[in-house]
């Protein structure tokens, strides 16, 4: 598997303090204007053994005795190529630490995801452990960067429990 970056203390990317966060590699939406086109090539970013990249997670989201909150962006971490391993990453990270909130950037909406989660039980599991889901793909002309953790107004801050 391939990931784009892992980044251990990170107080940016998350509505809920100091987060690890992990850049996953590959995105099929290729929006135009979007800000991190590296990830789109599946080929791109760098090779890592799922073990290896769950320990240094799982580890960075204790360590110092301080619990962080765990993001994923992208990328595209909920298409084909990469939903099996970050559904077992949230999943597992869940189980480890069952009280840290899980934030995902994705470009499919909440209601794509929905529908293509009836056929598919690792878009099931990962919907599951998702708190945070930030949905839509990117369009320039909806840009707005003074947007909390997004950067066009048709995305959404969606919450487990309440919005889906
Ligand atoms: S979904 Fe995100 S990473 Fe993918 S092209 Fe759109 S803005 Fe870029």
């Amino acid at each position: 598997m391939r990931i784009a970056g892992i980044m251990k203390n990170d107080i940016v990317n998350s509505n809920n303090g100091v987060c690890v966060s992990v850049w996953t590699q590959g995105c099929p939406h290729r929006c135009k204007g979007c800000h991190n086109p590296e990830t789109w090539n599946f080929d791109g970013g760098y090779d890592i053994d799922y073990k290896s990249l769950k320990e240094q997670v799982i580890n960075a989201l204790g360590a110092n005795g301080i619990q962080r909150n765990l993001s994923i962006l992208g990328g595209e971490p909920l298409c084909e190529e990469n939903l099996f391993w970050i559904s077992k990453l949230i999943h597992e990270v869940k189980v480890a630490y069952p009280d840290i909130k899980v934030t995902l950037w994705t470009g499919y909406t909440l209601e794509e995801l929905q529908e293509l989660s009836k056929n598919n039980v690792k878009l099931t599991i990962a919907l599951l452990c998702i708190d945070i889901l930030i949905d839509g793909r990117f369009e320039e002309d909806k840009k707005d960067l003074s947007l909390e953790l997004r950067g066009s107004s048709n995305q959404r801050i969606l919450y487990r429990g309440v919005d889906f």
